[in-house]
């Protein structure tokens, strides 16, 4: 998708961003940082579920307008801290406006804050003419949260580090995901904190060498080290796991640190088919959405 410009308004006076959500693919936690951040292999994908943003040039100050119910207002929304550090780093005297329409479950493990940010930093520094390269966009994502990078880049990547070491992969096939959110927030920090880091498995961090490879099998290597902590306390998520593998998906995993669990296509028939008749069941908010390569 592209970002659109009004053709009425003046140049530049007013942009549209997307803002996709992701989904983990493979997620392990490797070590913990004296800083208390976790270290992880993780393959993200964008999909095609998206947050918009329009941003405006407006006198010194922020304004920010968000729709949705358990966004944050004010400071705590993610693309207010992003627009703030825009300013202070270019040392731009003027100010924004921000109408953020969330399509994005909060708190579901799907990334939505992260990307609101990202969209904002990519969104102001077009606006501006570009006053940030992409080495200065980075420093400022990564200060926002670890997964703010990966959606600086909006492509299939694999993140190291504690998520700012991003290697974009090539020639993922490009699957059809249905998507279950389940109407419960999973604090991100609490599933990690009850990361036994010492019973995740190791082994199987080469595979992530192979993702390179256009026949990796995906659907074998799904894999998440959050999933036993959130399923531990919200035991009823490993039956929408079920259901989507008995409707037809590939394979299944949660995404993050959940609650959203989703299941791979290879059609889009069947993607759809299958998300109507898990939308009937009450167990979430339903999305079929195509993978973004
Ligand atoms: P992650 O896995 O990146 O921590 P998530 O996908 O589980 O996140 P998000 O929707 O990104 O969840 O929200 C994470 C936290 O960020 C929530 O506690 C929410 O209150 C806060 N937040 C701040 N700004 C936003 C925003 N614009 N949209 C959604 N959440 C926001």
């Amino acid at each position: 998708m592209k970002d659109r410009t009004p053709r009425s308004l003046p140049n530049h006076a007013v942009i549209e961003k997307f803002a996709p959500a992701k989904l983990n693919l493979f997620l392990r936690i490797t070590g913990l940082r004296d800083n208390g951040y976790h270290e992880i292999t993780s393959l993200f994908v964008p999909v095609a579920l998206y947050d918009t943003l329009r941003i405006s040039k407006r006198e010194p100050g922020l304004e920010i307008h968000c729709s949705g119910r358990k966004v944050p207002r004010g400071s705590a929304n993610l693309v207010h801290r992003a627009a703030t550090y825009f300013f202070e780093t270019t040392g731009i005297d003027e100010g924004a406006e921000v109408r953020l329409t969330k399509n994005i479950p909060v708190a579901s493990g799907l990334g939505g804050g992260s990307s609101d940010a990202a969209a904002t930093l990519l969104g102001l520094n077009q606006l501006w003419g570009k006053p940030l390269k992409k080495g200065g966009l980075e420093e400022i994502a990564l200060c926002l949260g670890a997964d703010v990078p990966f959606f600086l880049l909006q492509r299939p990547a694999v993140a190291r580090g504690i998520g700012e070491i991003l290697r974009p992969i090539e020639g993922l096939p490009s699957f059809w995901y249905v998507i279950v959110s389940p109407p419960i927030m999973v604090s991100t920090a609490w599933a990690y904190s009850k990361v036994k880091l010492e019973l995740t498995n190791k082994e199987d961090l080469n595979k992530i060498d192979s993702f390179e490879k256009a026949d990796t099998n995906i659907p074998d290597m799904l894999s998440n080290d959050l999933e036993s902590v959130t399923f531990g306390k919200h035991p009823f998520l490993r039956s929408i796991k079920t259901s989507l593998i008995e409707l037809g998906a590939l394979g299944s995993l949660m995404s993050g640190s959940g609650p959203s669990i989703f299941g791979l296509f290879n059609s889009e028939k069947k993607a759809q088919e299958a998300g109507k008749i898990l939308a009937a069941d009450t167990r979430g908010d339903v999305f079929v959405v195509k993978g973004l390569s």
